[in-house]
């Protein structure tokens, strides 16, 4: 386990299926931008791989100069490490939603019940409730050593889901969380608060953003033309049909 450059000034810190990145089976893809002088964190894992998680970022650069941890949604592969963020002193960002699900360690609104019951998680895995440092929303800008990190509102897969939009190297990369994967996928599940018309919104409005780079929270980079995937999602989208689904394909 440790820290895999991904692209310039970007490492994999944590995954539940890179081998050479693996913290917990359970976790999402969790990323370090860094540029030598500050940087961010994206996403938290569920917290059972914490140690090495946070063991990876000191690999890389002296944690306490980082901005904080972006956690994209609720949901808890990437969002259950954010008590262990904060014991370790990182502060934790993210939307309004996300804060307050985190703060009452809620269940039902994060669907961690559901997901549970039908073997997502350990049975006895629960959520740690945590507090948010700062509420992020769409259009933020936070600033991190030479780096603008740009916060965009992306709900569909969940409400309060944000993605992440940075340039590094003359790149735009953008962290996507759940919201698109390599070859234009989704990823639509059977829950309270997965709302197609909200994502087809999000997608198109994202397919209209340059992104070179995508880095999504589970499976395969996308390492250039990213836009092109992008825009594939966002005509399926146009013509009212749902892009692929990343959980069945
Ligand atoms: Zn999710």
């Amino acid at each position: 386990m440790a820290a895999v450059a991904v692209v310039d000034s970007v490492w994999l810190v944590g995954s539940g299926s890179h081998p050479d990145a693996l913290t917990d089976p359970h976790d999402c893809h969790c990323y370090l931008v860094w540029d030598g002088t500050g940087g961010v964190l994206v996403d938290t894992g569920t917290g059972l791989g914490a140690g090495a998680w946070l063991a990876a970022v000191a690999e890389v650069c002296d944690p306490a100069a980082l901005t904080g941890v972006v956690v994209t949604h609720y949901h808890a592969d990437h969002a259950g490490g954010a008590a262990a963020a904060q014991a370790a002193g990182l502060p934790v960002l993210s939307s309004g939603e996300t804060a307050a699900a985190l703060a009452s360690a809620d269940e039902s609104r994060t669907s961690l019940a559901r997901a549970r019951a039908v073997g997502v998680y350990p049975p006895d895995y629960r959520l740690t409730p945590s507090t948010v440092h700062r509420i992020l929303a769409g259009g933020d800008v936070l600033r991190a050593g030479g780096l603008e990190v740009e916060i965009v509102d992306a709900p569909g897969h969940c409400d309060g889901h944000l993605v992440v939009l940075v340039r590094v190297a003359g790149r735009t990369v953008l962290f996507s969380g759940d919201c698109l994967f390599a070859g234009g996928r989704v990823s639509m599940q059977a829950i309270h608060d997965c709302r197609l018309d909200r994502y087809a919104e999000t997608v198109v409005a994202l397919a209209g953003r340059e992104v070179d780079v995508l880095l999504p929270g589970h499976g395969e980079p996308v390492l250039r033309d990213a836009g092109l995937e992008i825009g594939r999602a966002a005509e399926s989208f146009r013509r009212l049909v749902p892009p692929p689904n990343f959980l069945t394909s």
